[in-house]
C-alpha cells in the first residue's frame, strides 16, 4: 500500500533539481534530509566546479547546517579562514608622500579595515567544496549528461514532464531550476520572449586565478598574501584572499569593458596587454599581483570572465505553479559583495523548509486530499518561498554593482573619502551578515499558510 514505516510514499513529494553547481547540490542535500523524494540532473559528465575561490559568510554557513549538517562540514573540511579578523582595503593606486616610485616597494596606504570579527568569510576551492558536499549523495539520486530543454504539465495525471536534449524524460511533483545563470528553466518560466529571462553585461571583466601561496607571499608578504586585502583605485579594483588552508591565493582584478561582450561563452582567453592596459600605472604591489596572474598566463590559463547580472530585468518572479528557480538562475549578481553563492544557499534553506511544510500537509490531507489539492499545496509553498526570497536576492543584485562604485571612487555620495567609504561597505555588509535567519524560517512558514488558505 506503499506505506513504509508509517511514511506513505504514495505521497512523498518527488522534487526535480535541475542543475548541480553549489545550489543545486546544497538543495538537493538539503531536501534529501527532509525525506523528500529528489532527482538531481546535471548537465555534464560529472561535477566540475571551477578551479577558483569562493567565500561564506557566517550567516550562509549557519544556512548549510540548517539545511544538512554534512553541507557544512564539507566547507568546513576545506576551508579557509582569514588570519586577522578584518579585511583590509587600501590604496592600490595613488602613493602617498613617504613611498617610493621603486617596484620593491610594496607598501599601499592602507585606507580603513572592515571588521569581520566572527560573522566574515571562510574561503574555499570551489571545486574542493562541491567534491566534499557530492560524497553525500545516496546512488541513484544524481543523473548525469541531462541536458534540460523543456517541461510540461499533465493535467490528468497532475505532474511535471521534463525533457531533455538527449530525448529522454522524466516526470515530478515540483521542478526546481538551480540551472545558473543562463538558466533554461527561467526562460521556460518567464517566457523566451521576456527580457527577464536574459541576465546583462555588466560592463565589467574579471581576470581571476589561483596562485601558489609561496608565490604569492614571495611578492606581498605574508600579511597581505594571508588575509582578504581589496586593493582599490579608480575604474577598477584587485582581492586577493587566502583559499586552499592557506596554500593558495585567490585572485580577482576587475576591469571596465565598455564594448559589448561578443563571445559565446562568459569566459574568454586574456593577454597581459589587457593586465597592463588597466593596472599597469598602479601602485608595485597591485602590479606584482598582476605579475603573479601573468605568470599563469605563461601556462596557458589566464582567462577573463564576462561580468553579467540580472540587475537590468530582474524576475518579477522566481514562481509559477509547480516550478520555480533558485541560486544563479534565479539572481545571478556581480560579485562585488561575494555573496551570491552564499544567497543561493539561503534560498536552498528557504526552499527545503517550506517543502517539508507542504509534504507534511499532502500527508495529512488522506483520502480528502485529492490530485489538485496535492499540486495546490506546491503551489503555495513556491510562492512562500518566492515571497521571502526575492526582495533581499534583488537588493544584493543592486547593492552589488553599487558598492563596485564605492570601491573604485565612483560613488558620488562617497568619493575617495576613507570613512564615508568604509561606512557605506559597512552597511551593505551588514545587511548580508547579520540576515535574520529564524526570521525567513518563520516568514515562509506564515507565508506558507497564508497562501494555502487563499
Ligand atoms: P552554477 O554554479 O552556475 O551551476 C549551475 C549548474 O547547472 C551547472 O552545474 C551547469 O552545468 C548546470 N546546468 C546549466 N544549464 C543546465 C541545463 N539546461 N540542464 C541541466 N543542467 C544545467 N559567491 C559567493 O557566495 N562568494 C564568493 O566569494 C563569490 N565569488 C565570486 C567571484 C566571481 C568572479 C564570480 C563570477 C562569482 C562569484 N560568486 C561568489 C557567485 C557564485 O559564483 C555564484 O552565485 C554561484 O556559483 C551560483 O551557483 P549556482 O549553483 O546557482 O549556479
Amino acid at each position: 500500500n506503499g506505506v513504509a514505516n508509517g511514511f506513505d510514499q504514495q505521497k512523498q513529494l518527488r522534487v526535480a533539481v535541475v542543475g548541480g553547481g553549489i545550489v543545486g547540490v546544497a538543495a538537493a542535500l538539503g531536501l534529501l534530509r527532509r525525506n523528500l523524494s529528489v532527482k538531481l540532473y546535471e548537465q555534464a559528465d560529472n561535477f566540475r566546479e571551477i578551479g577558483a575561490g569562493v567565500a561564506f559568510t557566517t550567516n550562509a554557513q549557519t544556512c548549510m547546517a540548517l539545511l544538512s549538517p554534512s553541507i557544512l562540514a564539507a566547507m568546513k573540511a576545506v576551508s579557509t579562514k582569514n588570519e586577522s579578523p578584518f579585511y583590509t582595503y587600501v590604496d592600490g593606486y595613488r602613493r602617498s608622500g613617504d613611498q617610493t616610485d621603486d617596484d620593491s616597494d610594496l607598501s599601499e596606504t592602507l585606507l580603513y579595515r572592515l571588521h569581520a570579527g566572527t560573522t566574515g568569510f571562510d574561503a574555499c576551492h570551489r571545486a574542493h567544496f562541491v567534491d566534499e558536499m557530492v560524497k553525500h549523495f545516496p546512488k541513484g539520486v544524481v543523473e548525469f549528461g541531462k541536458r534540460f530543454d523543456t517541461y510540461t504539465f499533465d493535467e490528468e495525471r497532475q505532474e511535471y514532464t521534463l525533457r531533455f536534449e538527449d530525448g529522454s524524460t522524466a516526470t515530478s511533483d515540483v521542478v526546481v531550476g538551480c540551472d545558473g545563470i543562463k538558466s533554461r528553466i527561467r526562460q521556460v518560466l518567464l517566457g523566451e520572449d521576456n527580457p527577464a529571462s536574459y541576465p546583462s553585461f555588466a560592463n565589467q571583466v574579471a581576470f581571476r586565478g589561483l596562485v601558489s601561496m609561496d608565490l604569492a607571499v614571495a611578492a606581498l608578504g605574508h600579511d597581505k598574501a594571508h588575509n582578504q586585502c581589496m586593493h582599490v583605485g579608480p575604474n577598477a579594483h584587485l582581492l586577493n584572499f587566502p583559499v586552499a588552508r592557506h596554500t593558495m591565493m585567490n585572485i580577482v582584478a576587475f576591469a571596465p569593458q565598455h564594448e559589448p561582450w561578443t563571445h559565446e561563452k562568459l569566459v574568454a582567453p586574456a593577454t597581459a596587454d589587457e593586465v597592463h592596459q588597466v593596472y599597469g600605472g598602479w601602485r608595485p604591489a597591485v602590479r606584482a599581483i598582476m605579475g603573479l596572474l601573468l605568470g599563469i598566463e605563461k601556462d596557458g590559463r589566464l582567462d577573463k570572465w564576462a561580468i553579467f547580472d540580472t540587475f537590468e530585468h530582474p524576475a518579477p518572479t522566481y514562481c509559477k505553479e509547480g516550478v520555480c528557480i533558485a541560486g544563479d538562475a534565479a539572481h545571478a549578481t556581480s560579485p562585488h559583495h561575494g555573496a551570491g553563492a552564499g544567497s543561493g544557499i539561503e534560498d536552498a534553506l528557504a526552499l527545503a523548509t517550506v517543502l517539508e511544510l507542504a509534504q507534511k500537509e499532502i500527508m495529512v490531507q488522506g483520502g480528502g486530499g485529492g490530485k489538485n489539492k496535492k499540486m495546490a499545496t506546491v503551489e503555495a509553498a513556491l510562492r512562500a518561498y518566492d515571497a521571502v526570497r526575492r526582495e533581499r536576492t534583488q537588493w544584493l543584485v543592486r547593492s552589488s554593482r553599487e558598492v563596485s562604485k564605492t570601491y573604485e571612487w565612483a560613488n558620488p555620495d562617497c568619493g575617495t573619502d576613507p570613512e564615508k567609504c568604509l561606512k557605506d561597505i559597512e552597511r551593505r555588509a551588514h545587511k548580508i551578515w547579520h540576515f535574520d535567519i529564524d526570521g525567513m524560517l518563520e516568514d515562509v512558514k506564515t507565508q506558507f499558510a497564508r497562501f494555502l488558505g487563499a
